[in-house]
């Protein structure tokens, strides 16, 4: 059976260019600081959105804890979204290792945060109140539907935040989708922003790894924090190789998983029982609503997958379909013909 597997993007396989880059990479032990294609991805990442320097580790999950533990300490408070992977799918990790107290503020649709809350969460000095010392952002949002913030909402965050001198971390994991859809460098979306983690193992297609960047120095304190979490990896110049591939061919083609996105969107749109905002529709996810007398959002999933098109349920009435690059555009039109039939339209 042909499989359309739009679960998500971290799905995506690696590409030959990527399997032949594992097998001829040069390596050493990089807790040792001696594999060279390491540090050629973390100088490559560095340079791409504008840093000092990188840091490879295992996971999105990883890069945002490592993250936290460099900017935080014990009872320190993070200002986030209360949609934010962050808060939500982490198993609190920063509170649960670092002893980091989360301040959730509702995220709006469109994945911001409103800055005057903002502003009002941010503590001032009383003996009774944990430090507010950072806020993070995530940018494309993952719950709210791939949205994608634009520049200027960076910047005025930054700004807010080194006004009262926090520290601003960006959830990146799909920040190269954001530049994409915004046509900006990525650079000036990581510019107002002290470090940045984003995920090579996503619509990158690399296998494994995310890269967090910042400045040098909290560079070498985010290595320290990566010892401590066990993330320190030796010959990991064989998964970097990919994740070099990933930066240097796979940035580009994010456009072509945008446009499938937007075609599955419009293809499911008019169908009766299912709502789904097309403007919400902004990078490679889409989240619809499954509103139907007898079909319900898991039953739907669960037609689908038996006709090889793969999606996730994700609460409520919401269904999530995320593009890739195993997902072509004859891919999207049959993935939306096969919705129309199973809600009987
Ligand atoms: C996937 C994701 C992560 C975590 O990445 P993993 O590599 O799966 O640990 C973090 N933030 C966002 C927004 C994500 O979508």
């Amino acid at each position: 059976m042909h499989i359309i597997d739009m679960r998500s993007d971290t799905v995506t396989k690696p590409t030959p260019a990527m399997r032949q880059a594992m097998y001829d990479a040069e390596v050493g032990d990089d807790v040792l600081g001696d594999d060279p294609t390491v540090q050629r991805l973390e100088e490559l990442a560095a340079a791409r959105l504008g840093k000092e320097a990188g840091l490879f580790v295992a996971s999105g999950t990883m890069g945002n804890l490592i993250c936290l533990l460099t900017h935080c300490g014990r009872g320190d408070e993070v200002i986030l979204g209360d949609q934010a992977h962050t808060y939500i799918y982490e198993q609190g990790g920063s509170s649960a290792l670092g002893g980091i107290h989360p301040r959730p503020l509702p995220n709006r649709p469109d994945g911001s945060i409103d800055l005057a809350t903002m502003e009002a969460a941010i503590r001032g000095a009383d003996i009774h109140f944990p430090r507010t010392k950072l806020i993070t952002l995530e940018n494309t949002h993952n719950r709210c539907g791939g949205a994608v913030l634009p520049v200027s909402t960076m910047q005025a965050v930054g700004e807010l935040a080194h006004k009262h001198g926090l520290a601003f971390h960006l959830d990146g994991a799909r920040l190269f989708n954001a530049a994409v859809a915004l046509d900006v460098d990525a650079k000036e979306l990581a510019a107002p922003c002290d470090s940045v983690t984003f995920c090579l193992s996503k619509g990158l297609g690399a296998p494994v790894g995310s890269v967090v960047v910042g400045s040098r120095a909290f560079v070498e304190e985010a290595r320290r924090s990566r010892k401590v979490v066990g993330g320190g990896m030796r010959q990991a110049g064989v998964i970097a190789a990919a994740g070099i591939v990933a930066l240097t061919q796979m940035v580009e083609r994010l456009a072509d998983d945008h446009a499938n996105a937007r075609r599955f969107a419009e293809g499911i749109a008019g169908i009766p029982g299912i709502a789904l905002d097309l403007a919400s529709v902004q990078s490679n996810i889409v989240i619809f609503e499954v509103d139907h007398p007898t079909v319900s959002p898991q039953q739907l999933v669960d037609v689908l997958w038996q006709q090889g098109i793969w999606t996730f349920a994700i609460g409520g009435k919401r269904v999530r379909a995320v593009t890739n690059y195993h997902v072509t555009a004859e891919d999207a039109d049959m993935a939306a013909r096969a919705v129309a039939t199973a809600m009987g339209a």
